[in-house]
């Protein structure tokens, strides 16, 4: 944990105000300047354009990005070296498929030649995830990619009705205040985004009416969160007999279960916008106001589906989904492998956009951990502590009984006991005291089997 973590957590909440907010001026200079403004506008504009316009626009931004990867990153040169291809060869959007597909062991063994040699260091974030498997995986971002990610968030919220700069909650997964706090506030504003950031970590049923009071007192033109948190808030509603009326919901992040949606949309009398975007910033997709699918934004990324020998698939047909980043200079990820699988819709939609439709993406199922007093802890809370441990290759949570969780790890060359005291913290953080936490090392961990990883398994009766 980092010097100005440690302040945040111990420190009262005008505090932790004022650091947010310095946080967030910051953010704001860096991605939602001019920049921004201009590219939410071309976003805006892209809506409009026709099917062939937004391949063309596809087409320019590709063949920039092959230039690019073949002068600057040591990764692809070698590729296209050894496949004698150089920029030349690729003309049309279909010539992407001349590039082999990315796994993401690929991007863990070559982090350091996926690496652009000619982007400024103060250009430079750095990203990471958990990923689906919950094997952590690192990556960098330009300033690009970072605004082209938000002109994209905020188009999708246009969507659902708002516009940047009105008044909207965010309840997802940093931790907004200390997690062993037990009285209100569990929330953070952020004055410079007019966002108020809510904790997903204090959803007990003690708590729950502060946090219905003080949405309705904010009056929010949206909410956005996983899908679990929100599900938990309005369940909450539901037990109670009451309703939390918003404009809109936006959820992502989890698999958003269609009874959740529906008491979601029950309980704060509005529709759902959920959205499916990745860390490694290469697709997002979202939904209109008929929420008949997900709009693929072809400005933002190229999406392939295939089969489990990489061939393209036709539309209709139903395989993993392939992403390639159009922005992202500093790290490229081309013809990246994501481990979710969807197919596109051949139906167009009724709002008549041009990006097409891509049905429900179907992720690994994952179960929810409940503790003895109800609360109830998404499994997207419990990828946090994996985030900054590269060093786990594979990990699975398995909670035996209310009070007991083991832990499954594939270990890396580099892990240590500092990993591990590490993980062991925030896993317990996140859970609370009453929870035994057992960690077993083991040389793998099989799929179920249909196949599928899970990476939460909860054994406890419901
Ligand atoms: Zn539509």
């Amino acid at each position: 944990m980092g010097l100005s973590s440690l302040i945040y957590q111990h420190s009262p909440n005008w505090v932790r105000t004022v650091m947010l907010n310095i946080f967030a001026y910051s953010l704001n200079v860096e991605r939602y300047g001019k920049k921004f403004e201009m590219l939410l506008n071309e976003f805006e504009r892209n809506e409009n354009l026709s099917r062939a316009e937004l391949e063309e626009y596809q087409r320019e931004k590709l063949l920039i990005m092959i230039s690019h990867v073949y002068e600057h990153v040591p990764y692809y040169r070698a590729v296209m070296d050894g496949l004698k291809l150089c920029p030349k060869d690729f003309n049309d959007l279909t010539d992407i498929q001349k590039l082999p597909i990315l796994r993401r062991e690929d991007v863990k063994s070559n982090y350091a030649q996926l690496q652009a040699d000619n982007i400024p260091r103060y250009n430079i974030r750095h990203g990471h995830t958990s990923g689906t498997t919950g094997s952590p995986l690192r990556f960098l971002w330009d300033i690009s990619v970072c605004v082209a990610h938000h002109a994209a968030d905020w188009r999708q919220k246009q969507w659902a009705g708002f516009r940047f700069g009105e008044p909207f909650v965010s309840l997802q997964g940093r931790q907004i205040v200390p997690f062993q706090r037990s009285k209100q506030p569990f929330w953070v504003m952020n004055h410079i985004h007019n966002q108020l950031f809510m904790s997903s970590f204090h959803l007990k049923d003690e708590f729950m009416g502060a946090y219905i009071e003080k949405i309705k007192q904010f009056r929010p033109k949206g909410v956005e969160g996983y899908p679990s948190s929100l599900y938990i808030l309005a369940r909450y509603l539901k037990k109670n007999n009451m309703f939390c009326p918003v404009p809109a919901v936006l959820t992502s992040s989890e698999t958003l279960l269609p009874i959740q949606r529906e008491l979601i949309e029950d309980r704060f009398q509005c529709k759902v916008y959920d959205f499916y975007g990745m860390s490694e910033r290469t697709i997002f997709a979202t939904e209109c106001k008929f929420h008949s699918g997900k709009h693929l934004n072809l400005d933002y990324g190229i999406t392939e589906v295939v089969d489990k020998d990489n061939n393209v698939l036709r539309d209709g047909d139903f395989g993993t989904i392939v992403a390639t980043s159009l922005w992202n200079f500093a790290m490229p990820l081309i013809r990246y492998k994501t481990s979710d699988a969807s197919f596109i819709l051949l139906d167009k939609c009724p709002c008549g956009s041009s990006f097409p439709l891509m049905n429900q993406v179907t992720t690994k199922q994952e179960d929810i951990i409940i503790l003895t007093d109800g609360k109830m802890v998404p499994s997207s809370i419990l990828t946090h502590p994996f985030k900054p441990l590269d060093n786990i290759l594979k990990s699975q949570i398995i909670q035996n009984t209310m009070n007991s969780v083991c832990i499954k790890i594939v270990k890396g060359d580099r892990y240590t006991v500092r990993d591990e005291a590490e993980l062991l913290k925030g896993i317990q953080e996140r859970l609370g005291d009453s929870v035994d936490i057992n960690i077993k090392y083991v040389r793998d961990i099989p799929n179920d089997k249909s196949g599928k990883f899970r990476w939460v398994i909860s054994k406890v009766q419901r």
